[in-house]
């Protein structure tokens, strides 16, 4: 039976995105050798490193005052560096999640942080607006897409301070003004690769002004410098990664995936709204493209075992709410087919039809 993957992360990648890794596995760039074998120094994994660079400045249009890195330890040691080499006396955070609440708490130990605005008195199903942002901050850091709870800030904003956003769950799914932001970064494996491999945009006048030492691994200028060989880098998700941003430019770049994925956002987002059963958990003003949230309304909660097991029947993966939300979460990243959000809406629309 096809499965419909609506994983949260890792997640769906294109099937042929997933047949080139394969065949790199077995044989990388015809010499006989597995990627799994050969050396990051190797003189023809260079060149997958640079195009992949090359490639995040074109998709993105990217100035030439930013770098391109790639570093292990996922978005939540960028948690973490991010406050190392930027905050010297004071920080703004949006609190708008459980990963932008990850961010903030670390970020405490280096120095003042401001929370500017929270969601959490809501279980987070909105983003809020009305704040001010200090101006004399470091930096104001931001979660554009809360992959738990299903809302996403889709407008670059404006702000007196740097902007550095997570962009883990949905780089890649819409055009982006890179020069609003000086800072952004997210773990791979939601919209990009397998995990394993953390993707960080910056702008490079913004390194260099704390006071406090780096620890090498730590310092962006590490990575920087060495075009992200200082040390072994993640060389198999760099590889997927190289092959998803072709496939991305193959596909009409990302002006043409914000085109998909309204598409498809709409139509499982209608579904929900037409539905006696079910209902959008995120405040509708605020919904994401990426990962769409709901759950069954009151007099039907009882049946949201039942339909999880007659989704599963029809082939829909990884559609289980997070556990702090509950209900249902579908993950709608690039690579996922309109095909399957139609399968989906047609297996909410059979299941509502046997049973309300
Ligand atoms: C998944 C996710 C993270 C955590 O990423 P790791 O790579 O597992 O550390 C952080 N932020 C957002 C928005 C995410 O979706």
């Amino acid at each position: 039976m096809k499965k419909h993957n609506f994983n949260a992360g890792p997640s769906i990648l294109p099937q042929e995105v997933i047949k080139q890794t394969a065949a790199a596995v077995l044989d990388f760039d015809g010499d006989g050798l597995s990627i799994l074998e050969i050396s990051h120094r190797a003189k023809n994994f260079q060149p997958v490193v640079d195009e992949a660079v090359a490639l995040f400045k074109e998709l993105l249009n990217i100035p030439d005052n930013y770098s391109v890195i790639f570093l292990g330890g996922g978005a939540s040691l960028q948690f973490c560096m991010v406050p190392f080499n930027f905050l010297e006396t004071k920080a703004a955070y949006l609190n708008t999640g459980v990963w932008a609440k990850k961010a903030l708490k670390e970020a405490k130990a280096f120095g003042e942080v401001v929370e500017v605005a929270s969601s959490a008195d809501a279980n987070y199903t909105f983003i809020p607006k009305d704040y001010t942002i200090p101006a004399d901050a470091d930096y104001f850091h931001i979660t554009t897409n809360n992959t738990i709870y299903g809302t996403e800030l889709l407008e670059d904003i404006d702000s007196p301070v740097p902007v550095i956003a997570d962009m883990s769950s949905d780089i890649f799914s819409r055009p982006i003004d890179v020069t609003k932001y000086g800072m952004i970064y997210g773990g791979a494996q939601k919209n990009l690769a397998p995990a394993g491999v953390t993707f960080v945009i910056v702008r490079n006048d913004l390194l260099g002004k704390v006071s406090r030492y780096i620890p090498t691994m730590l310092n962006y200028q590490t990575h920087i410098d060495n075009g992200s060989m200082f040390n072994t880098p993640p060389v198999l998700p760099i590889y997927t990664a190289l092959q998803t941003l072709k496939w991305l430019k193959a596909n009409g770049g990302v002006a043409e995936m914000e085109k998909r994925n309204i598409a498809k956002a709409e139509l499982l987002y209608n579904a929900i709204d037409n539905s006696k059963m079910f209902v959008g958990t995120a405040n509708k003003e605020d919904r994401s493209r990426m990962n769409i949230c709901f759950v069954m309304k009151d007099e039907y909660k009882h049946l949201e075992a039942d339909f999880m097991k007659f989704a599963t029947e029809k082939g829909m993966v990884g559609i289980k709410g997070h556990r702090s939300v509950g209900g249902f979460r579908a993950s709608t990243y690039n690579a996922l087919p309109i095909e399957s959000v139609q399968a989906l809406v047609d297996c909410m629309a059979e299941f509502e039809k046997q049973n309300a």
